[in-house]
């Protein structure tokens, strides 16, 4: 038997993270993954967040066409709304605000490359610290003594023992299972995402998107559907919790690229479908059960996917890192209990995730209640958007005729709209808010504005300039 100190299931960007850290720290690192090479076994492409240059420079640097040649990055992200009729009645194009303080989050705002690049990349890494890396190599059980674990088996019975194991293996995790910690996620802990691959030519997506990398399909006819561009293609892909699905997911994502507007979009881009894969994937409200005696869950193993819109692969690295930083700690001190390692949900509370998870629930119930609902909201919520953009250009009335119609119009929504703002959106706001409630609240504060807000109200109704 092969004794190591640490263990790391599964070589995605978490087990790879966390096995480059802990070679750092000098521990004697294995990791495995059951694919041939890393990446092999994952959806074939990603949105990689600007957050992982902010926190990971040293390692973002390196990522470069050279060794990512699927890289393409984008500063436009498009917005299209899809009707109950299934046309696109508006889109809404956004950069990178004013507001957005770093680079290169100012610069672009996502950059997209195929995991069967970026994974054995960033393996790469780990293994050139000195982690062991064994492909090929599916972890079927974990080794135990007097009831403890201690390790790992492979399939084909081949036993490694370590005081420490974290279970990288996303989001069927093995070691979540057998360790205890986990039996199966509930429905509307996981969902399951089908998603074409088309090819298209580079030539062609430089010339027809520019410098659009993303697209987002909000829709009353499918729950919300992402467009991903690569340098040679494209990723159209949608989700919802297993206990969403009235029909099989495919049908909802056929009805995107059936969509006239899409197939146009396919004409120009002279795009060919070269594959439908199919992946699960954990959205939670909060992550739990992080870990036990000698055991640590990250990334999707953990259910540590944004709460808002299931952003994975920075979560799964930054929790790669502290689970490594935490597990070092503990051998160090010879003391992996489950009590020693509770360390691991202390760090990475202070980290960027930490912080995403602090609205968890409010973030998750919206985005269930909105993107997610495309029959109960979305078929209301469109058209009420639309209105409040048809106000933009319109010349089929005097304009203060058209704000009247659109406002009169849009007051038909709000039997649906406000208790939805009360339920959805108060929640969200007041929690985001929470710190500065009290400043904003300061009752003081609103009396000395009462009277300067009452100034700006016009006292009585104007003689109109004509009767002067
Ligand atoms: C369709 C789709 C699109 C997505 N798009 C994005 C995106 O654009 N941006 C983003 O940030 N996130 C995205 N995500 C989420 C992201 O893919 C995951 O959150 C992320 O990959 C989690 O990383 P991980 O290392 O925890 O797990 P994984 O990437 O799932 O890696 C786990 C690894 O463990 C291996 N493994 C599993 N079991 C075993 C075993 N028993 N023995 C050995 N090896 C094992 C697997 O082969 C795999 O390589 C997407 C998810 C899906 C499904």
């Amino acid at each position: 038997m092969k004794a190591y100190d640490i263990i790391i299931v599964g070589a995605g960007p978490g087990g790879s993270m966390a096995a480059k850290i802990a070679a750092e720290e000098g521990l004697k690192t294995i990791f495995f993954e059951r694919g041939r090479k890393p990446g092999e076994k994952n959806s074939s492409g990603c949105g990689l967040g600007p957050r992982m240059w902010q926190t990971f420079p040293d390692l973002m640097k390196y990522l470069t066409p050279e060794k990512c040649p699927s890289m393409r990055a984008g500063s436009a992200s498009r917005n299209y709304f899809v009707n109950e009729e299934g046309r696109v009645v508006g889109y809404i194009m956004a950069h990178p605000t004013e507001s957005v303080s770093y680079e290169p989050a100012k610069s672009w705002i996502t950059m997209n490359c195929y995991r069967s690049e970026f994974d054995p990349w960033i393996a790469e890494f780990a293994t050139k610290e000195g982690a062991e890396l064994k492909t090929s190599r599916l972890i079927i059980d974990l080794l135990k003594e007097e009831g403890k674990i201690c390790g790992v088996v492979d399939e084909r019975g081949e036993k490694y023992k370590a005081p420490i194991v974290i279970g990288a293996d996303g989001a069927i995790s093995l070691v979540a299972k057998k360790s205890g910690l986990r039996t199966k996620w509930a429905q509307d802990q996981i969902t399951i995402v089908p998603q074409y691959d088309f090819h298209a030519p580079s030539s062609k997506i430089d010339d027809i998107m520019g410098d659009e990398a993303l697209a987002v399909w909000w829709s009353a006819i499918f729950p919300a559907s992402y467009q991903v561009f690569f340098h040679d293609g494209f990723h159209q892909g949608l989700g919802n919790w297993l206990n969403k699905w009235d029909k099989n997911p495919l049908f909802f994502l056929n009805r995107v690229v059936n969509l006239k507007y899409y197939q146009r979009l396919l004409k120009n881009l002279d795009a060919k479908p070269r594959e439908l894969q199919s992946h699960l994937l954990p959205w939670l409200k909060y992550p739990y059960n992080t870990h036990t005696d000698g055991v640590i869950l990250i990334g999707d193993a953990g259910g540590f996917p944004c709460p808002l819109e299931a952003e994975g692969i920075y979560p799964a690295m930054v929790t790669g890192k502290v689970a490594a930083e935490v597990a070092a700690e503990a051998i160090t001190s010879e003391d992996v209990s489950k009590n020693a390692l509770s360390k691991f949900d202390e760090q990475w509370k202070k980290t960027s995730i930490g912080e995403e998870f602090e609205a968890g629930e409010e973030l998750y119930n919206i985005w269930k209640a909105l993107p997610f609902s495309p029959k109960e909201t979305m078929s209301w919520f469109i058209p009420m958007f639309m209105d409040l953009l048809g106000g933009i250009f319109d010349w089929s009335q005097p304009h203060a005729k058209r704000v009247r119609q659109i406002a009169s119009h849009v007051k038909s929504y709000m039997p649906q709209a406000l208790p939805f703002i009360m339920k959805y959106v108060f929640p969200l706001v007041a929690k985001i808010f929470e710190n500065d409630l009290d400043k904003m609240m300061d009752p003081q504060k609103l009396m000395t504005m009462l009277p300067k807000i009452m100034d700006l109200l016009p006292k009585k109704k104007k003689q109109r300039r004509d009767q002067a």
